[in-house]
């Protein structure tokens, strides 16, 4: 089974567009959607529409849920509560529905998918070192849990050295942000996954950042949100 992984594409439909366009190119199976479909840019009903297209496997991420329960944004900074609420203006009934539904986590292939951390999954804690990873591995049993969230592609292995994926090792992968890179690479991020040869590629690419930038201006959204996106952080 060969699978893409995409997480954090937070609203942005031209980064998601050539993801998909390079996913259709090579021989996958499935698409699992880590969450924060939603967030930041400017075309969050778009981006849904065509995630729920290829499909049924998306998570819910902290953005999703801030941008259906705006009460949710109180740890965010000015920009994302500005962005999940602007959002929220868009939503209709029906989507916002659709994400309430969504877990935060699945397991599926024998392997763990969650937006944010085995550890509490629904409580968004970020990932971004080995020390954040140690207390996350006895919490789950598959070889590979996928994450997204903090937006920085990376290989945790639970014996704190290897890089390549191996049988009877635990990993986590991060496998990056579509829609919002910040490991300061402004080229989408996301991984593919085949379960039986376990070989893991994380997939970079350029996509058409100043359509995504002018979009998100021209929406009244921080123009911030749209300055990062070239500087990919
Ligand atoms: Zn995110």
């Amino acid at each position: 089974m060969r699978l893409a992984i995409i997480s954090d594409i937070h609203s942005n439909l031209e980064a998601l567009t050539e993801a998909l366009t390079i996913i259709s190119a090579k021989k996958i199976d499935d698409i699992i959607c880590l969450g924060d479909t939603l967030g930041y840019g400017a075309n969050p009903r778009e981006c849904l529409s065509l995630v729920q297209s290829v499909t049924g496997h998306i998570l819910r991420g902290n953005h999703d849920e801030a941008s259906v329960d705006i009460s949710k944004t109180e740890y965010f900074n000015r920009y994302a509560r500005f962005a999940a609420e602007w959002t929220h203006k868009q939503l209709t009934p029906e989507e916002m529905e659709f994400i309430k539904r969504l877990p935060s986590s699945i397991e599926l292939y024998g392997l763990l998918f969650t937006h944010s951390s085995p550890f509490e999954p629904d409580e968004w804690h970020y990932i971004v070192s080995y020390d954040d990873a140690k207390i996350n591995f006895p919490l789950f049993s598959a070889p590979v849990c996928f994450i997204g969230h903090s937006h920085l592609p990376g290989i945790y292995c639970e014996d704190r050295i290897t890089r390549d994926i191996v049988p009877g090792k635990k990993y986590i992968i991060n496998v990056g942000s579509v829609g919002q890179p910040r490991d300061n690479d402004p080229r989408l991020s996301f991984g593919l996954f085949d379960t039986e040869t376990l070989k893991y590629e994380n997939i970079r690419a350029e996509y058409d950042i100043d359509s995504a930038a002018e979009k998100i201006i021209k929406a009244g959204l921080p123009k911030s949100l749209a300055l990062r996106l070239y500087d990919g952080k």
